[in-house]
């Protein structure tokens, strides 16, 4: 896909990878609505990125919210051509120290919010197939932790393996809609994920302007090309 004036959506867009996307994204000449809950950062962001980054206070486990949302970018652009689900939360813990609520946040930002935002965006790209012959691309931001059960992280893992398997259920059922949908599996990133996961972070982790590189060459290729899984790893963790 020629990025050059594409709509696309972002979620988590206020911090960490959501918010080195848009940036590399608009070098691209996309457009970008970018949705998360803190509007402060968002604000910030849009004073950065300027006209091309339209910022959407919007809690993705919400689902009056996340149809909101939808609607009015669809109303206003008539269009979205890329979704990537990027918003996430890890709370790390024992087992058995689980609280409930961690749990159900996880479950709600990590596997609600992306089925939310993903069944919101589906019949526009099934409806732009119909118009133009290839419907859009959804990118959905899994985790090493969705191959892999480690730990102290089995409700973070339990979400991001659900990623997987939403993500290749997904990639058979619409790809002859002309949809792409891809999922990235990335190791440890510089980001203010490990602030609230309670885990210090590696040594010598990835950038988010290196994992925005790839999510740029994923979105690139020739529309009868299609990545479906991409695993990202820093190759000295510990330095
Ligand atoms: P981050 O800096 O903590 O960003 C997380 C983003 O998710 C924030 O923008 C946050 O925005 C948003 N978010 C959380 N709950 C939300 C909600 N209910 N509604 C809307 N947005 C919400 O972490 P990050 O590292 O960039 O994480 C991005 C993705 O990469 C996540 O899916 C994470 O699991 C995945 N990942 C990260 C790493 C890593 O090492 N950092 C490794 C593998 C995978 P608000 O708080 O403003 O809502």
């Amino acid at each position: 896909m020629n990025l050059h004036g594409k709509i696309v959506v972002i979620t988590g867009a206020s911090s960490g990878l959501g918010s080195q996307f848009p940036q590399s994204l608009i070098e691209q000449g996309a457009r970008v609505y970018g949705l998360a809950r803190r509007k402060k950062k968002l604000d910030e962001l849009e004073k950065n990125l300027g006209h091309s980054f339209v910022e959407i206070e919007c809690d993705i486990s919400l689902e009056k919210k996340v149809e909101a949302a939808f609607k009015h970018i669809l109303d206003i652009e008539g269009r979205i051509d890329v979704l990537v689900n990027n918003a996430g939360i890890g709370k790390f813990g024992p087992a058995d120290e689980v609280s409930v609520a961690d749990w159900d946040l996880q479950m709600n930002v990590n596997l609600r919010g992306v089925f939310l935002c993903t069944r919101a965006v589906l019949p526009a790209m099934k409806a732009q197939n119909e118009e133009t012959g290839f419907g859009g691309h959804i990118v959905n931001i899994s985790s090493v932790a969705g191959l892999l059960g480690n730990p102290n992280i089995s409700t973070y893992n339990v979400t991001k393996f659900g990623m997987k398997g939403y993500s290749n259920a997904l990639f058979k059922e619409v790809r002859q809609d002309g949809i792409k949908v891809s999922c990235c599996f990335p190791d440890s990133i510089q980001t203010e994920f490990f602030d609230v996961a309670g885990i210090p972070i590696s040594a010598n982790p990835m950038t988010p302007d290196q994992i925005s590189s790839t999510l740029i060459h994923v979105l690139e290729t020739p529309d009868n090309y299609l990545i479906t899984e991409v695993v990202m790893r820093p190759l000295r963790p510990k330095g």
